[in-house]
């Protein structure tokens, strides 16, 4: 079966064969001797299952798609506010390696152009560069579910060469925003970017941050949720730099892309997806990966924006197992918008019986929202003399009985006994 997924991917990577339009990277010397044909896609699924078209053991550097897992790991480190109170979170409009402050914050506009993103490499706390970076490389190599390596030619071309990073790295030092030393920041900066990895890698990384921080290879938890919601969060508005509202607009997912010819985007909750060609457009992005993640986003509809189907599907069956006594069958993830939907239908048609039986037994996830919902509809029943019923054998909505004066009931065949025994009385 997976040999159908793979050929329908592979299509699609054909369809873009023929692109050759963009330039190496040549301002990092190392990068101007890759093979420019390079093209690799990888798709991950949610439960890890890989999907490889292409040159997909091609391993080529991370560069700039080091900068949401570096976020990610001064988030989870410092905390939120910690990490705030030094960059931004908004859309520079500018280009990834631009000499630039927020100009009322003076700190970085966001962690995915260079300012923001060597600040945040000044933020993993440790006593060393060394032992930061050995924390750095943990982190992605626990994401990627493998240890990476780093490209030393890459890190000691670009090291040599990078007197742009280092005016930035200075800048914000006179801004107050880097407290380190700005040469042992950018040593650690230039580190990271340099890691290799294949556009499976970067499949098993993303796949990681779309579990909300759990690498579904290994099954470790990476991150928290919080932490993975904020940095898919600056990935969509800043991942592709001055590009992103095309991007959003065409393609539809949180992603980041580096000039070493890599993309990584996300598809919460469904797909990580790693994507390789390196030759790049003006703006530091891979032309054909672009062009490619596009064909993707619209032949497989993956935008995440799409309004899939009616939030009324929680709604799997209403059914009148005797006269008079009317069951709600709800299923899958029931959130706020889901909880509502029942709790307005119940609303609106609670004249016509004269009890309701609430089945959740069939509900996969909730939150705590939709609990303190639909345990609602059968305590405000019953406090105006009406007859509601939960069925609940999991205890997902009822998870102590003495929180909510609801009664819990294993199965509808139960409720319905306990209503036909109350309405009789
Ligand atoms: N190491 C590169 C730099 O700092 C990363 C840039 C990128 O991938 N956009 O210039």
């Amino acid at each position: 079966m997976a040999q159908l997924v793979r050929r329908y991917l592979d299509r699609i990577l054909d369809e873009h064969r023929q692109v050759t339009d963009g330039a190496l990277a040549c301002y990092i010397p190392e990068l101007a001797r890759v093979d420019p044909h390079g093209f690799a896609l990888s798709l991950s699924s949610a439960d890890g299952f890989i999907y490889e078209c292409g040159d997909a053991g091609v391993e080529f550097t991370i560069q700039s798609i080091s900068k949401p897992f570096t976020y990610a790991l001064a988030l989870d480190q410092i905390g939120q506010n910690a990490v705030d109170a030094k960059i931004g979170v908004e859309p520079s409009g500018e280009a990834f390696n631009e000499i630039s402050v927020d100009e009322a914050t003076k700190k970085p506009k966001n962690p995915m152009i260079n300012a923001g993103a060597i600040a945040a490499v000044s933020l993993i706390p440790a006593s060393t560069p060394d032992e930061r970076f050995a924390m750095i490389a943990e982190f992605y190599s626990a994401c990627a579910g493998r240890r990476l390596e780093l490209d030393r030619d890459v890190y000691s071309s670009e090291k040599a060469t990078g007197s742009r990073n280092r005016a930035i790295a200075y800048m914000l030092q006179s801004f107050g925003v880097l407290d380190d030393d700005p040469d042992d920041v950018l040593d650690v900066y230039f580190r990271q970017c340099s890691f290799n990895v294949t556009s499976t890698d970067l499949a098993r990384m993303a796949a990681t941050l779309a579990r909300g921080g759990v690498n579904p290879l290994t099954g470790r938890r990476v991150t928290n949720a919080a932490v993975v919601k904020r940095t898919l969060s600056v990935m969509v508005t800043c991942g592709m730099y001055d590009a992103a509202g095309d991007w959003v607009s065409a393609v539809g997912m949180p992603a980041k892309s580096g000039v070493g010819g890599g993309i990584v985007a996300v598809l919460p909750g469904q797909l990580g997806i790693g994507v390789y060609s390196p030759l790049l457009d003006a703006k530091g992005n891979s032309v054909r990966g672009v062009r490619l993640c596009r064909s993707l986003s619209e032949q497989l509809g993956l935008h995440f924006l799409t309004v899939a189907r009616d939030s009324r599907a929680t709604l799997r069956a209403v059914y009148e197992p005797r006269d008079g006594i009317r069951v709600y069958e709800t299923h899958g993830d029931l959130l706020f918008s889901g909880a509502e939907q029942v709790a307005r239908t119940v609303e609106r048609e609670r004249a016509d019986f004269a009890a309701v039986i609430l089945d959740v037994s069939r509900v996969d996830d909730i939150d705590d929202t939709a609990r303190e919902l639909l345990s609602g509809i059968s305590a405000a029943l019953r406090a105006e003399g009406r007859a509601g019923y939960l069925v609940d054998p999991a205890g997902i909505v009822i998870r102590n009985e003495l929180e909510y004066e609801t009664v819990r009931y294993a199965t509808v065949d139960d409720a319905v006994a306990a209503a036909e025994r109350d309405l009789r009385a």
